[in-house]
């Protein structure tokens, strides 16, 4: 077991040695999708969810040819960062951030898959103006009426993407949904279609040009792109199956 990255050398050999197959095989994939809803390819951009992930694998994936890598783990994702060195990867922040971990996004993180409150953004705000950057960033939608996961609900989506959109250290560039693992594939496509119906209501109700929908994961990515993804977030599909999460 190699202790820094918590992976056995064997099967991590085996992990990077199927990766480019893996990678291609979903392109593949995501791309015919995309043509068969009516859409060019590289409209729906893939982000290759990382976490977990050894750098030896993003890099192998770089080098494969993909760019947009989403961690979860500021920490994690800051350590591969410096390990890979590579300035042309785009790195998307996924998921639940703690606002005493604001300061570590600006220069290191895209986009921000995941903004769920007004407290966070003007964290965000603050941290991204006082370096005369902006950070691109989603609105998370809570779709499946579970109150322990993040995100907003529908009804206090257009407050929210009012406060954002007055903010000069943010962009509003979309929004993103997580359904409940356990939904079937029918009504995860549902809560799909039901994600593109908001956007497009706060779109008219704002004036906000929100084109970005961060939607579909390893399970769930055709449901996602037939209702109209831009972006779909895939991990296991990719890499294999995720290794045991590594102490930051
Ligand atoms: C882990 C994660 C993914 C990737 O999930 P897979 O099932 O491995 O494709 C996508 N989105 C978010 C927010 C995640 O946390």
């Amino acid at each position: 077991m190699n202790v820094t990255t918590g992976v056995d050398a064997h099967e991590g050999e085996g992990r990077t040695a199927d990766l480019p197959e893996r990678y291609a095989r979903t392109r593949r994939e995501v791309a015919e999708l995309a043509v068969r809803h009516g859409r060019k390819p590289e409209e729906v951009r893939i982000v290759a969810v990382s976490k977990y992930q050894p750098a030896a694998s993003v890099a192998t994936l770089a080098e494969a040819g993909q760019r947009d890598f989403g961690e979860n783990y500021v920490q994690e994702a800051l350590a591969k960062q410096r390990e890979i060195r590579r300035p042309d990867l785009r790195w998307h922040f996924l998921g639940r951030l703690q606002r005493n971990k604001a300061k570590y996004l600006p220069g290191n993180f895209i986009l921000f898959h995941g903004l769920d409150n007004a407290a966070l953004a003007l964290d965000l705000h603050g941290k991204f103006q006082a370096k005369s950057q902006v950070l691109d960033v989603l609105i998370q939608v809570n779709l499946g009426d579970e109150p322990q996961k993040g995100g907003v609900t529908p009804e206090e989506l257009p407050a929210l993407a009012e406060h954002v959109g007055g903010l000069s250290g943010l962009a509003l560039r979309g929004l993103m949904a997580l359904p409940p693992f356990e939904l079937d594939l029918a009504r995860k496509q549902r809560l799909f279609g039901e994600l593109r119906r908001l956007r497009d209501a706060v779109q008219r109700q704002t004036g906000l040009w929100l084109p970005e929908l961060s939607m579909g994961t390893t399970g769930d990515f055709p449901q996602a792109i037939a209702e109209g993804a831009t972006m779909v977030r895939i991990g296991t599909r990719i890499f294999g199956e995720r290794p045991a999460r590594v102490s930051p």
